[in-house]
């Protein structure tokens, strides 16, 4: 859990660098007449068995990685980690969201307009020097992700800047480009059965639904100074503009945002996939904690061990033939190349399970490390004895590794030659603690953690794409799209809350908000009042996520459905939590079928005449002893049976009638 951390980020010169990229909205895909992986179908990523799978993709490609060396016959160190096993990649296809051209087997179709339109409307925006000419280049992609082994870009513009803190500050703008969505990775498999299928080859999975959307990036510099308050708040304002000029796609996955982190001018982390606005501030304080952290441990080691660490490695599976540690036993047990190795660290103990406030450790990078060489974890000394690993057991890597009580050691289990890499790979990360923080690309998690993903890579290597003809940008081109800047954001939360007749507390939140278009839809198409459905698609649905309800894997689709049922009276406003809580649960019914399994539906005015009259009647004596004063009694009596069937001020005024009714007759 993430607690307010204690650092002065100023005293650690944080540097963040932000890059934006937005999916576009538009009618086709960048080089092809598919339609764009929608924000919608984001929502629903995680449905992913194989079943499932192959009706959703009845075509199926595979490709065998091979790392490409550059034309200087050098092969930049995130290539060579991503060639370490033989990678096999399966792009799965439909024939309605891909064709030849995502599956590499046809030449791109000249640049979508549409698109670059609208990162020419983003340029003026942000006051970006626009090229007269734009040049679509190739950028080398190593880890599967593209068919054709890179990702098609063009820088569109360079230089201007984004005004963001309600105007108080500025960053730079480095590039303003537009560019190709990758293929979506799809876990089709649990890991652990990835890993011992193979040890030295790697299975991989894309959909290419995906590859193809077309996305603008924007490239900020690095905010110094900055905190992780100020990162969110430029990244904010970033989304806010692009999304106000009703261009792009909206909803879970359809903007993603890659950090470049560093403090004390150490080696800059890139952190990719950074999805939602309030992850940033947590991923920036957990990443510059991090740094920060290992910088310390950097110090504290030379001062304690030296500069050069002695390391050394052993064998020492036979230790653990009978060990009553269930991991290490079922490695072993796997087959006579499933070994166990130790790496030992002189003068060591204590440090490797030392950790700050995030709970950042080193021992949490070598299992990080481990887990890309497909290595379950590890195991380190300053965690044992534990986890079934003996005293004794402990006792003895020590003493076959030479080592003392001041040292410390790490265990590897797993097949021969994936251990053996792994044990190479911790112990070069072990040779760099003295030195600080390894340049790394990083992934975020969603509780705004990083984790390690693979060395960083040297400067992107591009190339013509030869198959696109260069794009002349004329002037009356730009003069009739500067028609399209959008207005400030000030400016449009005022004209939004006037045309809606809503409150700035609610316009601002919605416009920010990715169900802004189920508004805008219901307010237009239903007589429900707009400060209702607005407070529905805010205030309920947030305290509905609170409670733990999956309001991410409700379409916009079903909420409009929901809405529209309302307003035709076939349930009551009372319900609409209940309903939206059915339709989570059980995302492929209709609203006909979720009322009746919520038990809602509304009840005609006849019935709850009756369920009034029965209501009345079964408290008769009350009635008569407190007249109108018993009211409330049996208002509360018949909401209990048609809570969610009638509305409550329908329910009132019946119940009213019906008693006043009823008290003059007993009377005469
Ligand atoms: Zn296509």
């Amino acid at each position: 859990m993430h607690g307010k951390s204690s650092i002065d980020y100023k005293a650690i010169q944080l540097k963040v660098g932000l890059e934006v990229h937005q999916q576009l909205a538009t009618e086709t895909k960048l080089f092809c007449a598919c339609p764009p992986f929608s924000g919608e179908d984001n929502a629903f990523q995680k449905i992913e068995d194989e079943e499932e799978l192959a009706r959703r993709f009845p075509f199926q490609i595979q490709r065998i990685l091979r790392p490409a060396t550059s034309e200087l016959g050098e092969m930049d160190q995130a290539a060579r980690f991503e060639s370490r096993r033989e990678i096999r990649v399966r792009y799965l296809a439909n024939a309605w969201n891909s064709c030849l051209v995502e599956a590499d087997e046809e030449p791109p179709h000249p640049i979508n307009s549409e698109a670059v339109d609208t990162a020419l409307i983003f340029s003026l925006t942000l006051s970006s020097r626009i090229s007269d000419e734009i040049h679509v280049m190739r950028k080398i992609v190593v880890d599967g992700s593209n068919t054709s082994g890179f990702q098609r870009t063009a820088v569109v513009a360079l230089g201007g800047s984004l005004v963001y803190d309600a105007g108080k500050s500025s960053v730079a703008v480095q590039s303003v480009s537009v560019e190709e969505d990758a293929a979506r990775a799809i876990n089709s498999k649990s890991k652990d059965e990835r890993i011992y299928d193979s040890p030295n080859e790697e299975q991989r999975v894309y959909a290419l639904d995906r590859l193809g959307t077309p996305l603008v990036e924007v490239a900020l510099a690095p905010i110094e100074g900055g905190t992780p308050e100020r990162v969110a708040s430029a990244a904010g304002a970033l989304g806010r503009l692009m999304r106000s000029t009703g261009r792009v796609a909206r909803g879970l996955g359809t903007i993603r945002q890659d950090l470049n982190v560093s403090v004390m001018n150490g080696s800059v982390i890139e952190v990719k996939g950074v999805q939602r606005l309030d992850q940033i501030e947590k991923v920036v304080e957990y990443e510059a904690a991090r740094q920060k952290f290992f910088f310390d441990l950097a110090e504290l080691v030379k001062s304690k061990v030296g500069s050069e660490l002695l390391i050394d490695s052993s064998d020492v599976t036979e230790l653990f033939t009978n060990t009553g540690s269930r991991v290490l036993k079922s490695a072993i047990v796997k087959s006579k190349q499933h070994r166990v190795f130790a790496v030992g660290v002189r003068s060591f103990s204590g440090l490797i399970g030392m950790e700050n406030e995030f709970h950042a450790r080193l021992g949490k990078e070598l299992g990080g490390i481990a887990r890309t060489y497909g290595i379950g974890g590890i195991f380190h000394s300053d965690e044992l004895p534990n986890y079934g690993i003996t005293a004794e057991e402990v006792e003895s890597v020590k003493k076959q590794l030479g080592m003392s009580e001041s040292d410390a050691f790490v265990l590897v289990a797993g097949e021969s030659s994936s251990a053996s890499k792994t044990v190479d790979a911790l112990i070069e990360r072990l040779r760099h603690v003295v030195k600080g923080v390894p340049a790394e690309t990083r992934g975020a998690t969603e509780e705004g953690e990083t984790t390690f993903l693979r060395p960083r890579p040297g400067a992107a290597r591009m190339y013509p794409e030869t198959d696109i003809p260069l794009i002349k940008v004329p002037k009356s081109r730009l003069d009739k799209l500067k028609a399209e800047i959008p207005e400030p954001w000030e400016v449009v939360v005022e004209k939004f809350s006037k045309q809606y007749d809503l409150p700035k507390q609610l316009a601002e939140p919605l416009l920010d908000s990715d169900r802004k278009n189920v508004f805008v839809e219901t307010a237009t198409f239903t007589k429900l009042p707009d400060r209702y459905v607005a407070s529905v698609l805010l205030d309920t649905l947030q305290s509905l996520s609170r409670e733990g309800v999956a309001i991410d894997l409700i379409s916009d689709f079903a909420l409009k459905n929901i809405f529209t049922a309302l307003d035709s009276g076939k349930f009551a406003k009372e319900a609409t939590p209940e309903l939206i809580r059915t339709v989570a649960k059980n995302p492929d019914l209709s609203i006909e079928q979720a009322l009746s399994k919520a038990g809602l539906g509304s009840i005609s005015k006849e019935q709850l005449v009756r369920v009034v009259e029965d209501a009345i009647r079964e408290n008769a004596s009350l009635v008569k002893e407190k007249g109108q004063a018993s009211q409330s009694t049996i208002m509360g009596k018949v909401m209990q049976k048609v809570r969610g069937k009638a509305d409550g001020k329908l329910v009132n005024e019946t119940v009213k009638e019906i008693l006043t009714g009823y008290i003059e007759k007993v009377r005469n």
